[in-house]
């Protein structure tokens, strides 16, 4: 059996219970080392086997898993944030299914809920925006043309840029193309949740020069649109006068 399980975005503590128990039992465990906290590993049992994704290949990957099941040992795989994003376990899953190995995925906490949480942000402010486009930049894997950044920001919605941070200057040109204002704010997460995290604010037309000032280049997520700035309308669920399943509003008293 092999669980992919979501490690969350740094801070060790905040891998789910589930995910923790199961660490905890496993017989393998084969973690993203590029971006998993390596304190995770702390958590698992004696002779528990630790291998480190980021120099493997998809193929050692399956041998190692292969052998395992082999031995009847339990596998996790431990993937950074949620393993929906970027995570590359589609290819790993229909090779599982191919092989008639079982498995599970326990969800995580993504590196975008992380950084919107250290910034006290909510994405969805009411008379803002009401949708999160989560996307990326092209870099060495492509980006089909009709998600173009361009194309995304006409919507002047909330955007998180993952996998971005050493591209900048072409994304601030894309996006301003596209319609958001030059002095849309932005804000940048580095190592979100990390011991060693750093916030930066600026706006779209400042964003590159404060990634090179900072020397940020990787481990970011970018955030942008005015969910950042200090205008919104309060929710209508708590507003006095809203009448919902749970409450009778005081003009329908
Ligand atoms: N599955 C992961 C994303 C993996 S892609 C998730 O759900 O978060 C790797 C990219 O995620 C990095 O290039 C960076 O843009 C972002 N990232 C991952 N962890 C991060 C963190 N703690 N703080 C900021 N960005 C992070």
């Amino acid at each position: 059996m092999l669980y992919f399980i979501g490690a969350g975005p740094g801070a060790v503590d905040l891998i789910t219970m589930k995910g923790h128990r199961l660490l905890t039992e496993a017989d393998v465990v084969i973690y993203a080392g590029s971006l998993v906290n390596p304190e995770l590993l702390n958590y698992t049992k004696e002779g528990c086997e630790h291998y480190n994704s980021a120099h493997m290949t998809l193929e050692e990957v399956i041998e190692t898993v292969k052998k395992a099941e082999a031995e009847n040992k339990m596998t996790v795989r431990l993937h950074t944030g949620d393993s929906s994003i970027y995570g590359a376990i589609r290819e790993q899953i229909d090779i599982l299914n191919e092989l008639n190995i079982k498995y599970q995925v326990v969800p995580g906490v993504s590196s975008f809920c992380g950084a919107a949480a250290s910034l006290g942000a909510e994405y969805t402010l009411p008379n803002v925006s009401q949708s999160v486009i989560i996307t990326r930049m092209e870099g060495r894997t492509p980006v089909p043309e009709r998600e173009s950044i361009r194309s995304f920001a006409a919507h002047k919605s909330t955007m998180v840029l993952f996998l971005s941070s050493s591209l900048t200057e072409e994304l601030s040109k894309e996006l301003v193309a596209g319609g958001y204002e030059s002095d849309t704010p932005v804000a940048v997460v580095y190592k979100a949740t990390w011991p060693d995290e750093k916030i930066f604010r600026c706006t779209i037309e400042t964003l590159h020069k404060t990634m090179v000032e900072n020397n940020i280049t990787k481990t970011a997520l970018v955030l942008v649109g005015y969910f950042l700035g200090n205008d919104y309308e309060r929710s209508e669920l708590y507003n006095p006068n809203f009448t919902h399943e749970y409450r009778i509003g005081k003009l329908n008293e």
